[in-house]
C-alpha cells in the first residue's frame, strides 16, 4: 500500500517529504501528492482491485495512505444507476447517476475525509480540524469520534440546522463562526499556523485530503466494466473533486487499468449566487476574481476557491465547459432527479441536475455521449430549500367521499375504480 515518493509542487515541481505540509516554500504553490507509478502498476490489477473490500479503500495502492486499517465508516462504492427517465425527459442518451448521497454521513466528503483522518493518524496527530461549508464538518467529526481522535470544526454560523445538528451529535467541539465561509477558511489557515499539533484537513493536511477525490473517477470506470465515460458534470466548490475526478481518470489511463484511452471531458457547475469558476470559464479568463456568495447551494458557496485555476484549466483541457444556475433552477433539478429517479439530492445535487440540463440544451453534452453526473450529497440536509415548493397534495378528513371527491376533481374517479 501507499507507493507515495513525496509531495510535489504543483507549480515549480520541487519535492517535499510526505508530511503535514500545503504550500511550497519557494513559489507558494500547491502541494500535491506524488506516486510511484511504476510499484502501483506492478501492485494493482483489475483483480486485486476486485479482491479488497466493497468500499473505496479497495483503491488503498493508488491512495496517499499506509495503513492497514484505515479510518472508516464504510464510505464508497456507491450506486452508479443508469438513469433512463433521466436522459429520457432531457433529450439524452445514456445518463449515469454516481449516487454519493449513500455515503455514511450523507455527501461525498466522506471519501476525503477518510483519506485525511487516515493520514493525520500515521503523522501522528490526535486532534484533527476544518473549515467547513456543512458536510464536510458532519464527516470530520463523524470520523473523529470512530477514531477516538478530537475534532475542532469551524463553520459559517448561518449554516443549515440540519447540519449543525448533525455535525455536534458526534460530540466534538462544533464552532460557529460569525462570517462567511471564506472568513472561517483565513481563520483557520491563521490557525493552522498557531497550532501545530491540529491536523487541519483542508489546510496543512489538504494534499492528502483531496486524493480522496479520485475514488469517484476509479468507481465510475469500474462500475462501467473498466470502461471510461464520455463526458462527466462535477459540482464545484474549492474546485478540488473536479480536478482529483481528472486526476483519478489520467492516473487509470497511465495504469492501463481501463480500456481505450479518450479524454473524459469534463464539465462544471456552480450557483449563479456564488459562480466565479464559471464566470472566469464564460470570460475566457485566466484567473478566477474571488465572489461573496449568495445562494441556497450553500455546501458550494465559496466565494475564493482555492483550487478554482486548476479546475477551469482541467475543464478547458477536457473540452468540457462550466455553466451556472439560478436558485430557482437548482429547486427544479431536485425534483427532476427525485421524479425521474426516485433519488433525493441536496442543493448541490440540484445545481448538477440543472447544469446537466442547461448544458444538454446548449448541446454541450450530446446524446451520443455516455454521460456520468456527481450527486455529491444527501437531500435530507437541505430541505429547508423545498420549503414552500413541495408539501401534501391536499389536507382531507379521514372518509371515503373525500378522496373520491379529491380524485374526482383530478379526473382519476373511474379509473382508480375499475
Ligand atoms: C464540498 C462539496 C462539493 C464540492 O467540493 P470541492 O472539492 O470543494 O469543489 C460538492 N458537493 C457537495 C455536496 C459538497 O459538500
Ligand atoms: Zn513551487
Amino acid at each position: 500500500m501507499g507507493h507515495v515518493v513525496g509531495l510535489r509542487c504543483r507549480e515549480c515541481a520541487h519535492m517535499y517529504a510526505a508530511e503535514a505540509i500545503h504550500v511550497c516554500e519557494f513559489c507558494f504553490g500547491p502541494l500535491e501528492v506524488a506516486y510511484d507509478h511504476d510499484a502501483q502498476r506492478r501492485a494493482v490489477t483489475r483483480e486485486t482491485i476486485a479482491a479488497g473490500p466493497p468500499n473505496m479503500w479497495r483503491y488503498a495502492d493508488l491512495l496517499p495512505v499506509s495503513s492497514e486499517s484505515p479510518v472508516d465508516l464504510g464510505t464508497g462504492l456507491t450506486p452508479l444507476t443508469l438513469a433512463g427517465r433521466l436522459a429520457a425527459e432531457i433529450g439524452l442518451g445514456e445518463v449515469w447517476v454516481k449516487d454519493d448521497t449513500r455515503n455514511p454521513t450523507g455527501s461525498f466528503k466522506d471519501r476525503v475525509v477518510g483519506v485525511a483522518l487516515t493520514k493525520a493518524r500515521e503523522l501522528g496527530f490526535n486532534v484533527v480540524a476544518c473549515a467547513s461549508t456543512g458536510n464536510l464538518a458532519n464527516s470530520v467529526a463523524a470520523h473523529a469520534a470512530r477514531a477516538g481522535m478530537e475534532s475542532f470544526v469551524f463553520v459559517p454560523h448561518d449554516l443549515e440546522a440540519v447540519k449543525l445538528i448533525t455535525t455536534a451529535v458526534f460530540g466534538g467541539h462544533l464552532v460557529a463562526v460569525d462570517g462567511s465561509y471564506d472568513d472561517v477558511n483565513r481563520l483557520c489557515a491563521e490557525l493552522a499556523s498557531e497550532f501545530a499539533t491540529w491536523a487541519f484537513v483542508n489546510v496543512n493536511i489538504r494534499p492528502y485530503y483531496a486524493e480522496g477525490s479520485k475514488t469517484l473517477a476509479f468507481e465510475v470506470a469500474e462500475q462501467l466494466g473498466w470502461q471510461l465515460p464520455d463526458h462527466v458534470v462535477v459540482p464545484i466548490a474549492s474546485g478540488s473533486q473536479l480536478t482529483q475526478i481528472d486526476k483519478g481518470f489520467r492516473e487509470l489511463t497511465e495504469l492501463g487499468l481501463v480500456d481505450g484511452d479518450h479524454e473524459v471531458r469534463i464539465s462544471g457547475a456552480q450557483a449563479q449566487g456564488c459562480s466565479p469558476v464559471a464566470t472566469a470559464f464564460a470570460d475566457g479568463a485566466d484567473h478566477v476574481r474571488p465572489v461573496k456568495p449568495a445562494t441556497i447551494a450553500k455546501s458550494l458557496a465559496i466565494g475564493n476557491p482555492a483550487d478554482g485555476w486548476y479546475a477551469l484549466e482541467a475543464v478547458r483541457h477536457s473540452g468540457g465547459a462550466i455553466a451556472a444556475v439560478t436558485d430557482e433552477e437548482i429547486i427544479e433539478g431536485i425534483r427532476l432527479l427525485a421524479r425521474t429517479e426516485g433519488i433525493f439530492a441536496e442543493t448541490a445535487g440540484g445545481v448538477t441536475v440543472a447544469t446537466l440540463v442547461k448544458l444538454a440544451d446548449a448541446g454541450i453534452v450530446r446524446p451520443d455521449e455516455r454521460v456520468v453526473i456527481y450527486i455529491t450529497g444527501n437531500g435530507l440536509k437541505t430541505v429547508e430549500a423545498l420549503a414552500g415548493a413541495v408539501g401534501p397534495s391536499a389536507t382531507i378528513p379521514p372518509t371515503l367521499e373525500a378522496v373520491a371527491e379529491l380524485l374526482d376533481r383530478d379526473g382519476m374517479l373511474r379509473a382508480a375504480r375499475r
